[in-house]
């Protein structure tokens, strides 16, 4: 079976109706990126960048920032790498960083929010994102962002890190494409409107599923209401993709139902672009969507849409035969 999916490394992943997707891998370290070429990635769709931060006594500073980014950049020879910046708080800690004890990590101060607080940490990264991303195709991605004003300001550290990199005369990328990370209810429902200022979505299932259906990811008590299936993040995740595509814009994946080869037909059916998965899901995904016709998974997802639970969706998807 090694074999045979080895066989689907050099393919594209295109469905048998000719629509492409962009097949992308996450990556947490910059020796992860080394290989992902050969596995048969077209590009990286999500860089955790924490744990570049974590397990350190300090914060890494620009110039480390700038080797990790550019390492990956290059590893991945002009094919896009989206940075996402750091998303710290919830379950992932920096003891440097002295945060504070909370009743609750996941609904607190973490990742964009704690980035807008602490502006220094954002300007640091973004300087050393746009320095490395001389020498490949980067993009840059914002976590957790729940409202049009948290993007706002990013995009606005963003625009005065240019400012500062023109005037001190050094290289930075330009036109580097910004996107969010959907992964709160209230950024889904207002993609509408999030789709006219930023270039791309990425939809984070892991914390999507947390916040829509009110279950926290880490708990195995109430891990069985954990479904990225429910039909309410189903409709979420159409209503980004169809206001992604009413812009003119594209939608990505990074959670792990990307990765899930029996969502494959439902994720096709609904238009999702880039896909992004750890690498060892890569070839899985890409035979099953090779093997689909867009059209028969868009008539699927019609019947999905009429459906009330989770169970029975999965039950459609275990069904569908292409
Ligand atoms: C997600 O929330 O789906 C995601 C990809 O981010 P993380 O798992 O790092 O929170
Ligand atoms: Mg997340």
């Amino acid at each position: 079976e090694k074999a045979e999916l080895q066989a689907y490394v050099e393919r594209d992943a295109v469905t048998k109706d000719g629509f492409r997707i962009e097949l992308a891998a996450n990556i947490g370290t910059v020796e992860e990126s080394a290989s992902l070429l050969s596995q048969g990635a077209e590009a990286v769709g999500l860089y955790r960048t924490e744990f570049l931060f974590m397990g350190q006594s300090q914060m890494p500073d620009e110039e480390t920032q700038y080797k990790a980014y550019r390492e990956v950049a290059e590893a991945m020879k002009g094919r896009p790498v989206v940075i996402r910046t750091l998303d710290i708080g919830g379950d992932k800690e920096l003891p440097y960083l002295d945060l504070p004890k909370e009743m609750n990590p996941f609904l607190g101060y973490r990742a964009i929010r704690l980035c807008l607080d602490r502006k220094e940490l954002l300007h640091t990264q973004l300087r050393a994102i746009l320095r490395a991303g001389v020498h490949g195709h980067v993009k840059i991605m914002f976590p957790m962002i729940s409202g049009m004003e948290e993007w706002r300001q990013a995009k606005e550290i963003y625009e005065q890190v240019r400012e500062q990199l023109s005037k001190e005369g050094i290289p930075y990328a330009d036109s580097v494409e910004l996107g969010i990370m959907i992964e709160i209810p209230s950024a889904a429902l207002l993609a509408s409107r999030f789709a006219k200022e930023v270039d791309f979505f990425s939809i984070g299932t892991n914390d999507l599923v947390q916040y829509t259906v009110a279950v926290d990811r880490m708990n195995e008590k109430v891990s069985y209401l954990y479904d990225y299936f429910h039909p309410a993040v189903i409709r979420l995740i159409k209503t980004v993709i169809d206001a992604s595509v009413d812009a003119g814009k594209w939608t990505g994946m990074c959670g792990s139902m990307a990765g899930d080869p029996l969502a494959a037909p439902l994720l096709l059916g609904l238009g999702l672009h880039e896909w992004s998965m750890s690498a060892s899901s890569l070839s899985k995904v890409k035979k099953v969507i090779t093997d689909l016709n867009r059209s028969d998974c868009a008539a699927l997802v019609e019947k999905i849409l009429d459906m009330d639970t989770a169970a029975e969706v999965r039950e459609a998807l275990l069904a569908f035969q292409p």
